[in-house]
Order: C-alpha cells, then structure tokens, then sequence
C-alpha cells in the first residue's frame, strides 16, 4: 500500500495567506517542508482523500493527473477538504471528459446533498458525470479497489463529520483520522469488537506541540500519543505500525518541520510534509 500526502495544512495553510507569525514568514523564506498547502492524500495512485482548495496546485506540483482517478472520499465539508467550485470542473463545458467515467466521490448524507445541490445549479446533468455515494458508519465496503470503513470523528459543530479505515487487496490497512479529536467512544468499542490491525496511522496534529488545547475538533502531540498507545494496548498495532503526524496549523507551537519531526520523533512519530510518500 502506498500513501501520498499531497496537501499537509489545516485551513489557513502555511504560510498562513493573511500572516506575518515568525512561523509563516519562516516558512515563506525558506520554503521547502514549512511550505503546506490544504489536505489531501493519496492511496496506491487510485483512491483520493479530500477535494481541498489546493488540488490544482498537487495536480501540478505532484503529477496528479484527475482524468486517471475515479474515487475520492470526502472527509467532512471544510474547505481545507471540500473546495467545491473545482468540481465543476468535470462538467461538459469544463472538461472534455465523457459520461463512460464519472467522478465518485463519497461521505456523509449531509456532505453528498451540499456536493449534489452545488453541481446541479452548474448542469442539469450533474449526477452523470459526478457521483454521489452514502457511506453509512462502521460498514466496510467497497470503494473502487478498496475496502473503506467510515468512522464517527470529533469535530466540534454539528455536522456529521468522519475520518476512514482503508484497506487493500493485499490486506494492507491505514487509519486516516483528520480533523478529528481525541476518539470517540463510539469508535473504541468499534475496535475493540472488530480488532482491526493497522499498517499505518495518520493522525490529526493540527496544534503541533502546543501544551494545552484551547478547543475540541483537532489534537496536539499529547493526544496522538494517547492515540497511538491505546491502539497498540488494544492490539491494533504494534512496534511495526508506522505512525505519522499531519494536518498542521502554523498556530502550532514547534510546527517547523524540523523542529517538530526530532519532538515527535522521540515519541515515536514521522511527521508528514507535502509530496512525502511512504509504502508499507
Ligand atoms: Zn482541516
Ligand atoms: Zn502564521
Ligand atoms: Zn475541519
């Protein structure tokens, strides 16, 4: 299994487009891994994660090419991870794509009913073109070459907002859990009974090494460590599971990826930068 981490921000990006924070005026001088455009991944160059404002720029910088991928899983409707004016793009006019391979994306009702009535106010034939799919929580099922499972994430504000178990052929599994707090308990039970063992797990560090957390819906380095231990406690993963940091804000304290990356290192953590890769 291979995850690429297209777009390693929060909402704001970094360089954060309105700041002059000593992290954002770092990280536009010295570019490289302080540079982070909004979320997105991708698993074995076929399943896409998050729509994020920034896709344009990880089609050019990363080679993504859109007309090759069918399926992409929409996390929650943040537009750090749902941009939707860039999906009309597929629409006849925009694109000269036909109807023989539609764009499948897939998430919660609300989030599917908000893609569907923005697209049909830009073509009548949306839904040809365009397809919008219900996962239900806690059901695996097939999403194009994979297996996915939706699970409930902590995310403050009302809507139902979710974060994926991925699985492939090979039996290969990765926990991507963004914009999500401290789990659930919803979703400990969910392991607990279903034990499933996972290869690698991204985890939401939105705060970096920031002591305390001033709100519920993202976690700082204490928080995924908490994570990280009671999955391996549990069984769902062990010393070969690799754990990665990502989805940063430069109101992170210690974001710097050099910095942050030797602090998470010690707690057994990689950090994710834009364009990293990682097979497993
Ligand atoms: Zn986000
Ligand atoms: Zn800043
Ligand atoms: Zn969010």
């Amino acid at each position: 299994m291979r995850i690429q981490f297209l777009g390693t921000a929060a909402a704001e990006a970094q360089p954060g487009l309105f700041c002059d924070c000593p992290t954002c005026t770092y990280a536009r001088k010295h570019g490289g891994k302080d540079i982070r455009t909004r979320s997105q991944s991708l698993v074995d160059d076929t399943l896409l994660i998050d729509f994020s404002a920034d896709t344009m720029d990880h089609c050019i910088r990363f080679g993504m090419n859109l007309s090759t991928i069918s399926h992409c899983l929409i996390t929650h409707s943040h537009g750090d991870h749902l941009y939707l004016t860039d999906l009309d793009m597929r629409m006849p006019g925009f694109s000269n794509m036909g109807e023989d391979k539609p764009f499948h994306l897939y998430g919660s009702e609300g989030v599917m009913q908000e893609v569907q009535k923005h697209l049909e106010k830009v073509s009548e034939n949306a839904k040809t073109y365009i397809h919008c799919h219900v996962l239900p929580l806690y059901k695996t099922v097939p999403v194009g070459e994979h297996l996915v499972t939706a699970l409930k994430a902590v995310h403050g504000g009302r809507e139902d907002f979710r974060f994926y178990m991925i699985e492939n052929q090979e039996g290969k599994r990765l926990l991507y859990a963004h914009d999500t707090d401290y789990f659930c308990d919803e979703v400990w039970e969910y392991f607990e009974k279903t034990k499933p063992y996972f290869h690698f797990v991204s985890l939401d560090c939105t705060e970096a090494n920031l002591p305390w957390m001033h709100y519920t819906g993202h976690m700082n380095l204490e928080n995924t460590g908490k994570v990280k231990d009671r999955l391996i406690a549990m069984g769902c993963a062990d010393e070969k599971t690799v754990f990665c940091c990502n989805h940063f804000s430069h109101n992170g304290i210690d974001v710097l990826y050099d910095t942050f990356s030797k602090l998470a290192g010690e707690k057994g953590f990689s950090v994710s930068y834009d364009g990293m890769t990682a097979e497993f």
